[in-house]
C-alpha cells in the first residue's frame, strides 16, 4: 500500500516527508501506456505532487503541479488532492531516452530545462495561490526544492525516484522532502546536507524492501513519527462530469452533432477512461438546456 510518512527530527528542526509511490506510478504506467523515461518524468512529478498535497487537511483541497521545459515530453501535470487521491498526465508518453554518461534515464532531456514549473494551491477559496519558479534541470527533483525556496520560502532537500524494469515495469518510487524550520542554527543546515550527500536514490531503498519507516530511520537518529497518509492513483471524473461539459456547447452545435448522428467519444486526459453518448444523450441535454432557459 503507497503512504507517505511525515516526521520531524534534529530536535524537531526538520519536517520529513517519505513517499512510497510505487504502486501509484505502476497504475500510472498502465493507465497511459507510458515508455519508461516517460514513466520516470511524470512517475517523480506525481510522487512531488503528493508529497506536497500530504500536509492538505481537507479532502477536497488540491495541488496541481504543471511542468513544461519544452523537451519531447511536453506539458507535464499532476494533481494530488487532500484525500489522497492523485492523478496525471504527460504530452508524449512514449518516450525511451538514456543517458550512457549516468546509465540512467535522461528524464532531464526528456522534460527539457527551458521552461517553467507552477504550482497551484487549491483550498477551496476564491483565489487559488499559484507560484511559478524557470525550470533548473528539469529533473523535477531540484525543481520541486529550487520552487520551494523561492515561492514558499522552505528550504529544503527533495528527492523524488521511480525505477523502473523491462519485464515488472515499475520496481520501485517515491520521494523524500527534508524542509529546514525557519531560522535553524548553521549546525543544523550542516547536518542536514551531510545527512543529503550520504544517501541513496529513494528508490533504491524501497527497491531493497525498505519501507517509509526504515528509510526515516536510516537517515535520522531522533526522528519522532508525526503520520501517515495513504495515497493511490485515482481519477475523479465521471460521466456526469463530461455531461455537464457538453452542457456548455451551445443550443446549435448540438443540433448539428444530433443531425450528425454520431456517438460522441470523449477521453478523460487524465485517466485515458472513454466516456460514450449517444444521440439520445445529446438530445437530454438539450432538452435539459431548454429547461433551464424558460
Ligand atoms: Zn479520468
Amino acid at each position: 500500500m503507497d503512504e507517505i510518512l511525515i516526521a520531524e527530527a534534529l530536535n524537531g528542526q526538520v519536517r520529513i516527508h517519505i513517499a512510497d509511490t510505487t504502486a501509484l506510478v505502476e497504475e500510472a504506467m498502465e493507465a497511459h501506456a507510458m515508455a519508461p523515461t516517460s514513466c520516470a518524468a511524470l512517475g517523480r512529478l506525481l510522487t512531488g505532487a503528493a508529497l506536497l498535497a500530504s500536509d492538505l487537511k481537507k479532502d477536497d483541497e488540491k495541488i496541481t503541479v504543471t511542468v513544461n521545459g519544452h523537451g519531447p515530453a511536453g506539458t507535464l501535470i499532476a494533481q494530488a488532492k487532500g484525500n489522497g487521491d492523485v492523478r496525471g498526465l504527460i504530452g508524449d508518453p512514449a518516450l525511451y531516452m538514456f543517458n550512457e554518461a549516468t546509465g540512467k534515464l535522461d528524464v532531464g532531456r526528456a522534460v527539457g530545462r527551458n521552461g517553467y514549473l507552477t504550482v497551484m494551491r487549491d483550498m477551496g477559496l476564491k483565489d487559488p495561490f499559484t507560484g511559478t519558479v524557470n525550470l533548473v534541470s528539469g529533473e523535477i527533483g531540484e525543481d520541486l526544492a529550487y520552487y520551494l525556496a523561492l515561492s514558499e520560502q522552505v528550504n529544503s532537500v527533495v528527492s523524488v525516484g521511480v525505477l523502473t524494469d523491462p519485464e515488472k515495469g515499475v520496481r520501485a518510487a517515491g520521494g523524500l522532502i527534508i524542509s529546514l524550520l525557519p531560522n535553524v542554527p548553521e549546525e543544523t543546515i550542516e547536518e542536514v546536507e551531510k545527512i543529503a550527500a550520504g544517501m541513496e536514490h529513494i528508490s533504491a531503498y524501497l527497491d531493497r524492501g525498505m519501507g517509509t519507516e526504515d528509510i526515516l530511520r536510516a537517515l535520522f537518529d531522533d526522528a519522532v513519527i508525526l503520520g501517515r497518509k495513504d495515497v493511490r492513483w485515482h481519477c475523479d471524473c465521471s460521466r456526469e462530469h463530461f455531461m455537464d461539459a457538453l452542457a456548455t456547447i451551445s443550443k446549435e452545435d448540438l443540433q448539428e452533432m444530433i443531425e450528425a448522428g454520431n456517438t460522441e467519444e470523449i477521453v478523460c486526459h487524465f485517466c485515458n477512461k472513454k466516456y460514450y453518448f449517444t444521440t439520445e444523450d445529446l438530445k437530454e441535454i438539450l432538452r435539459r438546456q431548454g429547461v433551464e432557459d424558460r
